[in-house]
């Protein structure tokens, strides 16, 4: 019912693309995260909770949104979104043909998240599951125990007058932050303009996250000595660093789960706080699903694949799809990249468009 082609998975029998990197005539969307959400096509359908992301994310595109839950006859076929949990308004996409039902999760996570609707099982025959942290050691503590080291990092450094530099994902991660923190922050918090217009999106939707002020041209010396800043990956070893001389530097990804990765980079910390499912997540979520046939892309696919077909007897595949990764930085694992190759973090911030870093 859906292959691949050049232009990414397509629906004959609906007419409709699903998360295509090229631009197609119909494109049916997961969420606005740039792998997921190509610029160019003639219309897009995406769930209604994320179509003012996907607004901003793709302006002056045609775009038509369904609440979740809410089917619509597309050509042979039966379309419907339904909550995936990654960030706000993402979804999965269900496709029914006569009695035949695919989901396409998009990439999703099990853990709560303030910011989105939780993550719903949707039984299939055949589940597209990403896996971008697809492997045994990826296993995540509770957010809100994340959130306690962050905050303990952050008052640790305002005593000693040192800016808290928080890297963070432009979209979804960074509003999760200033969720979590609603209501316990105690200081200034300050974003990178590439956040900017994003959060304000959030904050639009009726999401309560901490106040924030944007970090202006003339923040320099001590201005965000006491802060906590929130800045895209991209911003780091580029001259906005000026702007919190001497700050403690620490990153939120899946990625901070391995410590070899944090030191590599040289961060001050890491937290491993991510928006992907970890490993028990995503063999516990492909068993709800009580799909036969799992087909597997984002990160590491070929593992994931070939665990479930010898453990779990599945039929398996891998599927190439255009793939970021949690921050455009992933470790290469064997079949990352996908037709177009791994994107990196700053050209999503060029995509954003709000600020040069
Ligand atoms: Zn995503
Ligand atoms: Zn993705």
């Amino acid at each position: 019912m859906i292959v691949e082609t050049p232009a990414g998975l397509w629906c004959e029998a609906g007419g409709v693309h699903i998360d295509p990197w090229l631009p197609v005539p119909r494109a049916v969307v997961t969420h606005a995260h740039s792998d997921h959400a190509s610029p160019g096509s003639a219309a897009y359908l995406c769930a209604a909770d994320g179509e003012p992301l996907l607004r901003r994310r793709l302006p002056g595109a045609r775009i038509e949104a369904l609440p979740y839950g809410t089917r619509v006859r597309l050509g042979e076929v039966d379309v419907s979104f339904h909550p995936a949990g990654h960030i706000l308004g993402s979804a999965q996409i269900r496709v029914e043909r006569g009695g035949e039902i695919w989901v396409v999760s998009g990439d999703y996570k099990r853990a709560a998240d303030p910011t989105c609707a939780a993550f719903e099982p949707v039984r299939c025959h055949t589940f597209v599951t990403e896996a971008t942290f697809a492997l045994p050691i990826y296993t995540w503590d509770s957010p809100s125990a994340l959130i306690d080291e962050i905050l303990d990092w952050w008052r640790a450094n305002r005593e000693d007058e040192r800016p808290s530099v928080l890297f963070c994902y432009v979209l979804g991660k960074a509003q999760r932050v200033l969720a979590e923190l609603h209501g316990r922050d105690d200081g200034p918090i300050h974003l990178h303009g590439a956040m900017w217009a994003l959060t304000e999106a959030y904050r639009e939707a009726g999401i309560a996250l901490a106040p924030a002020d944007r970090v202006t041209e003339d923040m320099r010396g001590r201005a965000l000595a006491r802060s906590l800043v929130l800045a895209p990956l991209s911003a780091r070893g580029t001259p906005w660093m000026r702007r919190v001389p001497n700050g403690s530097q620490a990153f939120a990804s899946g990625l901070m789960r391995v410590r070899g990765v944090r030191r590599q980079r040289a961060f001050d910390r890491g937290f491993a706080l991510s928006d992907h499912a970890d490993w028990a997540g995503l063999l516990s979520t492909i068993e709800e699903t009580g799909a036969s046939r799992v087909l597997v892309t984002h990160g590491w696919s070929a593992a994931l694949a070939r665990y479930l077909a010898e453990t779990r007897g599945l039929e398996t595949a891998t599927l190439n799809t255009a793939y970021e990764g949690e921050a455009g930085e992933l470790t290469p694992s064997e079949d990352r990249g996908g037709r177009l190759g791994a994107r990196t973090e700053g050209a999503q911030d060029a995509q954003d468009g709000e600020e040069s870093p």
